[in-house]
């Protein structure tokens, strides 16, 4: 058991072990080779209730704290499973849950809870905005309709994750034009939008075919009118908000990032022991044992942060540089362990059957995303080591 894990925390690993069980490489291999959607492990997920975890009791969820979802999703990907399929029902609740309306919760959080609805889809990225959200174009303006208030949706999103296995979209857009705004972060706001209404009045979703396997599309959105109620707290604050789940998304995303390298470097280290090559086994070799030992050093290391980042959450803090340090290591690890893995394989490491290719494929993406390490960096330079501003 990992020096961080509670009696509590160790159960759950269990049980998301035992579930995980059920998927084995076979399964990954066929919906990768399909490009189809997990929604067979996505369901087991949510009937044992663990994307529910952060969802308060009082709306049906088990209100888990944060180092309890991490160690869902590490445990998911230390199996060998594909939990972007699901996690970002994990870190999207964050804004539903501090930002969203009383009656938005109480309609959506129970369903969402119990597996009716899916709320999977996050429309941040833009194609011409890129990392810079604050030059996104998507337009939502407010008109008075026949029954009420509506905003008319005008734009495009690009690797909108997701986006077709989803009831429900958490989206980014511009209410007041950009040199109209009280100040640059505000003028954007967040809806929570009705993905199955917006399909038939002037939304149009298109898969994007990407390396891995990750749902990823290009959502198109023609004056789609939706409903002022799907405005997520106040107009204008949508940025602030995202800015505030992002700490809970980049740990989430980073214990990930630590199930990944803990599945290579198990992976790597038993078929060392078992491969034999000039009649004996590949791992007697310090060659061969030193990169596993140093992906492992490198492992824990980045795991400490995670965890530390999680419990200063939990406790209420601010843990911007903990959340920003916790995935650049732990992508780090991970796309090392990854690395390492195909390396101690050798010819091996490329071959389907092995899984090793298609975790390696995975892992590539959280260096990039939801964040890439050029902009943690320009962070922590910049917000916790004072250093001038460079964009
Ligand atoms: C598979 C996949 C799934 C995704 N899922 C989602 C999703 O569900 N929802 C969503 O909204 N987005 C999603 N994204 C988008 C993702 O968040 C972005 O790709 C990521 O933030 C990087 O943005 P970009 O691709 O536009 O890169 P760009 O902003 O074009 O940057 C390209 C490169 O330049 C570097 N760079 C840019 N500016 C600077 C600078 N000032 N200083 C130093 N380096 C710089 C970046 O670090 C990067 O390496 C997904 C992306 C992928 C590939």
């Amino acid at each position: 058991m990992p020096s961080h894990d509670t009696e509590e925390l160790a159960d759950i690993r269990r049980a998301v072990a035992s579930l995980c069980e059920g998927f084995p490489g076979e399964y990954w291999r066929a919906k990768d080779a399909a490009r189809a959607y997990p929604g067979e492990f996505v369901d087991a997920l949510t009937k044992a209730g663990f994307l529910a975890a952060l969802i308060p009791a009082e709306h049906g969820g088990s209100g888990l704290s944060l180092a309890a979802a991490c160690v869902i999703m590490e445990e998911m990907q230390a199996s060998g499973c594909n939990g972007s399929s699901a996690h970002a029902q994990m870190y999207i609740m964050n804004t539903l849950l501090r930002y969203g309306s009383e009656g938005q919760k109480a309609e959506y959080l129970p369903r969402i809870a119990s597996g009716e609805l899916r709320l999977q889809a996050f429309g941040v990225s833009e194609p011409t905005s890129g990392t810079d959200t604050l030059s996104l174009k998507t337009r939502a303006a407010k008109v008075s309709g026949r029954d009420g208030d509506e905003y008319i949706i005008s734009g495009q999103k690009i690797w909108t994750s997701r986006a077709e296995h989803s009831d429900l979209m958490l989206l980014l857009a511009r209410t007041t034009p950009r040199d109209q705004a009280a100040s640059k972060t505000e003028g954007l706001s967040i809806f929570l939008v009705d993905m199955q209404a917006a399909l038939r009045s002037g939304m149009t979703v298109k898969p994007i075919r990407t390396m891995m396997n990750h749902s990823s599309c290009e959502v198109f959105f023609d004056d789609l009118r939706i409903p002022a109620t799907a405005l997520v707290g106040e107009e204008g604050k949508g940025f602030r908000y995202i800015l505030s789940g992002m700490n809970a998304e980049r740990i989430l995303i980073a214990a990930e990032c630590i199930g990944d390298a803990k599945w290579f470097i198990a992976k790597a280290t038993a078929y060392a022991k078992d491969r034999s090559v000039f009649a004996r086994p590949i791992g007697q070799n310090q060659g061969v044992q030193f990169p596993i030992a140093r992906c492992y050093a490198q492992m824990r290391a980045a795991e400490l942060m995670v965890y530390h980042a999680a419990r200063v959450y939990d406790e209420g803090g601010n843990p911007g540089e903990e959340a920003n340090m916790a995935k650049l290591l732990a992508s780090e690890a991970s796309w090392a362990a990854a690395d390492m893995c195909v390396q101690t394989f050798g010819g091996f490491g490329f071959a389907e059957e092995y899984d090793v290719e298609r975790k390696f494929r995975e892992a590539r993406l959280y260096t990039v995303a939801p964040i890439s390490t050029n902009l943690i960096l320009s962070y922590l330079a910049e917000h916790v080591l004072g250093l001038p501003r460079s964009y």
